[in-house]
C-alpha cells in the first residue's frame, strides 16, 4: 500500500510487483480489469483524463507509469505505450525528424531498421549508418538530428558506451534514442545514462509469455512526449486494453523471469563454448564475451539472447529439428525457449548457420542437457 514514490530505492523484484498499482481502495482489485472503452461519458465540458478511446484508457494509464517506474524509478517521466514495438519506433522517428534531417541509425540491428531507412529516405531524411561495436556511430554523428542505439544489439548482441555516444551527441544538439528491448528496464536504464528516449518493444521479454505484442516509449523532457503523444493520436496504433493488462499483469513476474532466464543463458553460453562446432559464441554476460566489460559497466541483468554459429546451414538445421525442448520460432525473451536459424528470413547480415537462441525459464540442467544431445545428434548426422 506504499505510494509508488516510496518505492524509488526498494529492490528490482519489489518495485516490479508493485508497479504502477493504483491506491488500495476497499473492494476494488489490486490490480483493476481492462478498461474496454472506445468513449466514455463526458456531459458539458472536454476537459479531463478520458474522453476517446485512441488518446487515453485508464488501463495504458496504470501500465504507463508502470512502466515510467521500471525505467525511471523516483524520476518525473512519462510513458506512452503502443501497439508494437514498431508502432513506438516509428512514433519517436516521425513525430521528431523533417526533411533534410539526419538520423543515424545502427546497421547491425533489429531487421525492420531498413525498411524505416526506406521510409525515412522516402521523407527526405538523410539516413547514415555504422555497426554498434566499437562506438562506431560516433564516426558518422556529425549534424545528426537524432542517433538512434540499439544495445545490445539484435542479433549480433554487439554492446556500445551509451553513455560516451550520448555525451558526442548532447555536445551538439543531436536527440540519442536507445532500442530497450533485449535489455528490458531491469536490464539497463538508457535514460540514466542520458538518452532522452528509452523505446522497447514490450513483445518480447518485458511480457514474456509470447502472447502480446505492444511497444512503448519513454521520456523525461515533457515537450518530447507531447510529440510522441500527437503521431499517437495521429497515426492510432494505440494498444488494446486486453494487451495493455495482460502486459501490466506479466510485468508483476519480470525480476523473476530475468533472473532466471538470465543465469540460464549464461549457463548455456558457458556450456556452448566447450563445443568445438560451435564458432563466435556470443552472450554479454560471459566474461570472455567482446561486450562484456561496457555490458557489466552499464546494465545489471544481461538479457536471455545467446547467439552463435554452426558450420553451414544443414547443420544448424539438423541442430533446431532435433531440440526436443526449445521451439523452432522467431521473437525472444519468453518463458519458453526458442531458437532459429536468423539466415533464413534474409534481412540481417549473418552466416548461414547462425543461431540465435532465446533461453526460457525451463530448468537450466534440463536444457543445456537438451541442447548438447541435439548437438551430438547433429554432428552424427554429418
Ligand atoms: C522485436 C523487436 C522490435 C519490434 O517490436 P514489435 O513488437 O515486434 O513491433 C524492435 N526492436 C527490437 C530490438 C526487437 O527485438
Amino acid at each position: 500500500m506504499t505510494a509508488y514514490e516510496d518505492l524509488a530505492g526498494a529492490g528490482d523484484g519489489t518495485r516490479a510487483v508493485r508497479a504502477g498499482l493504483p491506491e488500495a481502495v476497499k473492494y476494488e482489485p489490486t490490480l483493476p480489469g481492462p478498461v474496454f472503452a472506445a468513449h466514455f461519458h463526458l456531459p458539458g465540458s472536454v476537459e479531463g483524463p478520458y474522453a476517446y478511446g485512441r488518446d487515453s484508457n485508464p488501463t495504458w494509464a496504470h501500465l504507463e507509469r508502470a512502466i515510467s517506474e521500471l525505467e525511471a524509478p523516483g524520476e518525473d517521466v512519462e510513458t506512452l505505450v503502443f501497439a508494437s514495438g514498431m508502432a513506438a519506433i516509428s512514433a519517436v522517428l516521425l513525430s521528431q525528424v523533417r526533411a533534410s534531417d539526419v538520423v543515424v541509425l545502427p546497421d547491425d540491428g533489429y531487421q525492420v531498421l531498413p525498411l524505416v531507412r526506406e521510409q525515412l529516405q522516402d521523407y527526405g531524411v538523410e539516413v547514415r549508418t555504422a555497426p554498434t561495436g566499437g562506438d562506431a556511430q560516433l564516426g558518422v554523428l556529425e549534424g545528426a538530428r537524432l542517433l538512434w542505439i540499439e544495445s545490445p544489439s539484435n542479433p549480433g548482441l554487439d554492446v556500445c558506451d551509451i553513455r560516451r555516444l550520448v555525451d558526442a551527441a548532447h555536445a551538439q544538439g543531436t536527440l540519442v534514442a536507445v532500442d530497450n528491448t533485449l535489455a528490458t528496464p531491469l536490464g539497463q536504464r538508457p535514460l540514466e545514462l542520458g538518452a532522452d528516449f528509452s523505446v522497447a518493444s514490450g513483445t518480447k521479454m518485458l511480457t514474456g509469455h509470447g502472447d502480446v505484442l505492444l511497444g512503448y516509449v519513454t521520456c523525461k523532457d515533457p515537450e518530447l512526449a507531447a510529440k510522441v503523444r500527437r503521431w499517437r493520436k495521429v497515426v492510432g496504433a494505440i494498444a488494446g486494453p486486453m494487451e495493455a493488462w495482460l502486459a501490466h499483469r506479466s510485468l508483476a513476474t519480470l525480476q523473476m523471469r530475468a533472473d532466471r532466464q538470465t543465469a540460464g543463458a549464461l549457463a548455456l553460453a558457458e556450456a556452448l563454448s566447450k563445443r568445438e562446432e560451435v564458432r563466435d559464441l556470443r552472450y554479454p554476460g560471459l566474461p570472455t564475451d567482446p561486450s562484456y566489460p561496457l555490458a557489466s559497466q552499464q546494465m545489471v541483468r544481461f538479457g536471455c539472447v545467446v547467439s552463435f554459429e554452426l558450420p553451414d546451414r544443414e547443420w544448424a538445421e539438423r541442430f533446431l529439428a532435433r531440440l526436443r525442448l526449445v521451439d523452432d520460432a522467431t521473437s525472444f525473451g519468453g518463458l519458453r525457449s526458442t531458437a532459429e536459424r536468423r539466415r533464413r528470413w534474409g534481412g540481417d547480415a549473418v552466416a548461414e548457420g547462425f543461431i540465435r537462441f532465446s533461453v526460457g525459464a525451463e530448468d537450466p540442467d534440463d536444457l543445456i542437457a537438451d541442447v548438447l544431445r541435439a548437438l551430438d545428434e547433429a554432428q552424427d548426422a554429418q
